[in-house]
Formats: structure tokens, C-alpha cells, sequence
């Protein structure tokens, strides 16, 4: 018997959800395990070798922000949010949390497949984005060496996430060339289609644009198209 079946993790603490999670994901092919608490959650993805990790927010003894703070010390396994509430997804993005992707409840559980694949396909390097044209892209203060998965600027290595890598390497490997929410999220998240949900780029792009920019609100790197999206100059 060989067991290539990718395993998911399910932080969730409500019992109905993570049950439906759980059936879903076997359905679909997937091997998963179930924490249902924060300091279970932390405790079993650091362990266990998972491929990705489905992360409710409002946990007992320990909340989704610090799990996800926990596992990015030390793993790149990529991580779902999920959210309640929309006011959560300000929260997840603005700090930095090193999360891949969020869903709001209710979410369809088509939808959350789609992003689980998507999010693994990515994680997996499957994804083949721009960044395999060139090598190193130098656009003056800043380097993106796509050899050693690195960006510095003067100098100084930038801390990025993985999206946020892919991201900018992605414009970055197309010059001057706007590149539409929807098109991103097919290229650089890696979408087989468009799931309606085109915040995900807006928050990644200003984080990005938080640690690449000396000033964030007068952008010299990533620019935005009105209407259009977003190119790298
Ligand atoms: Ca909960």
C-alpha cells in the first residue's frame, strides 16, 4: 500500500464544522486529523507532517492568530484562515500573520476545495510563475534573486512570505505589464477559475508594498492600474 494521500489539518473547535470539513476532505481524497483547540492545533501541525492547514480563528486556550504566528516560526506548510467574520480579514492580512489564504463562514465547500488544491499546487512549486524566466531582476535599490528565493533592498534581505515572494516576482519578471486581480489569482495563487474573492490580492499587495516601499502610500514599485490591477515598474 502506498500512501501518497496529502493530509490536511483542521483547527476548528466547533465539532459539527470540523466533522463536515473532515467527511469532505476524505470524499475528496485528502488524509486529515482534527485539533480542537489552539494549543492542540499549534502542538500537532509543528509534529505532524501536513500539507496544508485549515485554521479557525476564534479557538479555545489559544487563538488562530497566535497558532499561525506559532507554525510560520518554524514551517512553510501553507495555511488556510478561517474567518467569521469580514472585520477578521483586516486582522489576518494587516499582521502579518504569514497566512497563504482565508474563506468567511459560511464558505462552500466546492470553494474551499478549489483554494486547498490551489494553495498546495502553490506550496508544491507546481505553479510555475514568472520568476522562472530570469534569474536575478535588479530594479534599482532592489534585488530579486530568484535562484536563492530572496529579495534584498540595499543590500538588506526583506522578509517575505511565500506569497509575497510570488508575488512580486511575478510582476517583477513582467515590466510595466498590468496584470488584472482575477489574472493573479490564476497565475501567482495558482485558481484553476475565479472564486469571486479578489481581496485576497489587495491584502497581499499591501503587505507587500509595507516592507518593499520606503513609503507605502506613494508606491515606486507596485503600482496600481485604476480599474485594472496592478503592475511593477
Ligand atoms: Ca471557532
Amino acid at each position: 500500500m502506498t500512501n501518497q494521500k496529502k493530509k490536511i489539518l483542521i483547527v476548528e473547535d466547533e465539532k459539527n464544522i470540523a466533522q463536515v470539513l473532515a467527511f469532505n476532505l476524505m470524499q475528496a481524497g485528502y488524509d486529515y486529523d482534527i485539533a480542537q483547540d489552539g494549543e492542540e492545533g499549534l502542538r500537532k501541525a509543528l509534529k505532524g507532517s501536513f500539507d496544508l492547514i485549515l485554521l479557525d480563528i476564534m479557538l479555545p486556550k489559544m487563538d488562530g492568530f497566535t497558532v499561525c504566528r506559532g507554525i510560520r516560526m518554524r514551517l512553510d506548510t501553507p495555511i488556510i484562515m478561517v474567518t467569521a467574520k469580514e472585520e477578521e480579514i483586516d486582522k489576518i492580512m494587516g499582521l502579518d500573520l504569514g497566512a497563504d489564504d482565508y474563506v468567511t463562514k459560511p464558505f462552500s465547500i466546492n470553494v474551499l476545495l478549489a483554494r486547498i488544491k490551489a494553495n498546495m499546487r502553490r506550496a508544491s512549486n507546481e505553479v510555475v510563475t514568472g520568476a522562472k524566466n530570469s534569474a536575478v531582476i535588479t530594479v534599482r535599490d532592489l534585488v530579486i534573486d530568484n535562484e536563492k528565493y530572496l529579495v534584498t533592498k540595499r543590500g538588506e534581505e526583506l522578509s517575505l512570505s511565500k506569497i509575497e515572494y510570488d508575488l512580486l516576482s511575478f510582476l517583477a519578471a513582467h515590466p510595466e505589464k498590468p496584470f488584472s486581480r482575477e489574472e493573479l489569482l490564476t497565475q501567482v495563487w495558482g485558481y484553476e477559475e475565479f472564486y469571486g474573492d479578489r481581496r485576497t490580492v489587495d491584502v497581499t499587495v499591501s503587505r507587500l508594498r509595507a516592507k518593499v516601499e520606503d513609503d507605502p502610500s506613494h508606491p515606486q514599485y507596485i503600482f496600481s492600474k485604476h480599474g485594472l490591477g496592478y503592475y511593477f515598474a
